[in-house]
């Protein structure tokens, strides 16, 4: 079966040269899948009919099957949990924002090999990969489901299951996907890529010149702290990670974002903001503060407001500037990997 959110438009039309169809035929088919947004072959009405019956029996145009959908209490916030062909869940959020702002969180694997402790999908090892179509179409779904209610996607973050970088070629080619005006026509600006501090490839992803804004999971400035959190640490340390956002920032101009899920007694310390302060220090970049969501397989809890708004001082004092953030829709377990782990428990259970 050809997955057709898996092909470039250079390979569709290769297809179609093969098929004996001309090619603007692929033109055609292109926008039906991006502009249009289809869930089957049939809908393609410009289409001759054997043309669409062959798409029908050799392609496919879906490969996310819903398997849930929830909605946060406050209406803003929608996740999806889809069941991919070889039966791999992966889950993608929909936030809605007060400024206008329609975001798709979206995950790039099937589970995380990286491990960190508090997270629940690291907490599920990986699986495999997430192909280039399963990443554009998480997507494609969610804007779909906005324009159905008269609104249109305007955001993108790989902050979903799996470490993108982890997943390079794949995460790279679905960027451009998603940004191509033939594409989803998103702004690289309005597109974020979050990564745990893969060192090679950041330096790497910097040299692609994208516009693409870079966020690095930090949550800890020590290497001993760091180390007991995320596990990447021991690979590539605090000094070889900075070193590699500085190259970033130089590279292209662009901020770093950290983010820092707080966790009471553990990275809330005013010890650790100092050493924060100190290690961002002349680096152009934003902190994000988010109090720990909860996950089943570890013990940590968020802090109290003032012990967020005394560690937030202590960065100012430092000059950094910094934004809390509340984990968004933590009633229907939106964060990342929550809600799989609760249906795996579920079956387990059946
Ligand atoms: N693998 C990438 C992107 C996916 S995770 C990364 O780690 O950056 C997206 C963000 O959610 C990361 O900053 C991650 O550290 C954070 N996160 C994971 N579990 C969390 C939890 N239980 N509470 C708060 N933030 C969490
Ligand atoms: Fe993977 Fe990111 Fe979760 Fe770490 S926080 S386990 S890198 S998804």
């Amino acid at each position: 079966m050809i997955q057709l959110y898996n092909l470039t438009l250079d390979e569709l039309t290769d297809l179609f040269a093969k098929w004996g169809e001309p090619a603007y035929r692929a033109r055609q088919v292109w926008r039906w899948l991006y502009v249009q947004k289809v869930t089957d072959a049939a809908e393609m009405t410009n289409l001759p009919a054997p043309l669409r019956e062959r798409l029908a029996r050799e392609a496919s145009v879906n490969m996310l099957e819903p398997v849930r959908r929830l909605f946060s209490a406050d209406g803003r916030t929608v996740k999806w949990l889809f069941r991919l062909p070889d039966g791999q869940l992966i889950e993608s959020v929909l936030m809605g924002y007060a400024d206008g702002r329609r975001t798709a969180c979206i995950s790039t694997q099937a589970g995380c090999a990286m491990g960190c402790v508090f997270c629940a999908t690291g907490q599920m090892g990986f699986a495999r990969n997430l192909s280039v179509g399963e990443i554009v179409m998480q997507a494609v779904e969610v804007a779909r489901w906005l324009e159905s209610r008269g609104e249109r996607l305007s955001n993108v973050v790989f902050m979903g299951m799996g470490e993108p970088l982890h997943n390079y070629d794949a995460v790279l080619a679905a960027i451009r996907r998603l940004n191509a005006p033939e594409g989803l026509g998103i702004g690289q600006r309005h597109i974020t890529l979050s990564t745990v501090g893969l060192v090679p490839q950041i330096r790497r992803f910097a040299d692609e010149k994208l516009q693409v804004k870079l966020a690095v999971s930090l949550h800890a400035a020590t290497d001993e702290e760091r180390s007991a959190l995320l596990p990447v640490n021991k690979r590539w340390p605090l000094s070889e990670l900075i070193g590699a956002c500085h190259y970033y920032v130089e590279k292209t101009g662009r901020r770093v974002t950290f983010e820092w899920a707080l966790i009471a007694g553990e990275n809330d310390t005013m010890a650790q903001a100092h050493a924060l302060g100190s290690l961002l220090e002349g680096l152009l970049c934003h902190v994000n503060l988010i109090p720990l969501n909860p996950t089943s397989g570890y013990e940590g809890l968020p802090p109290d407001k003032q012990r967020v708004a005394a560690f937030q001082k202590i960065l100012a004092d430092h000059g950094i500037r910094s934004t809390v953030r509340i984990r968004r829709g933590i009633d229907i377990n939106a964060g990342c990997g929550q809600l799989k782990a609760e249906v795996l428990k579920e079956e387990h259970r059946a």
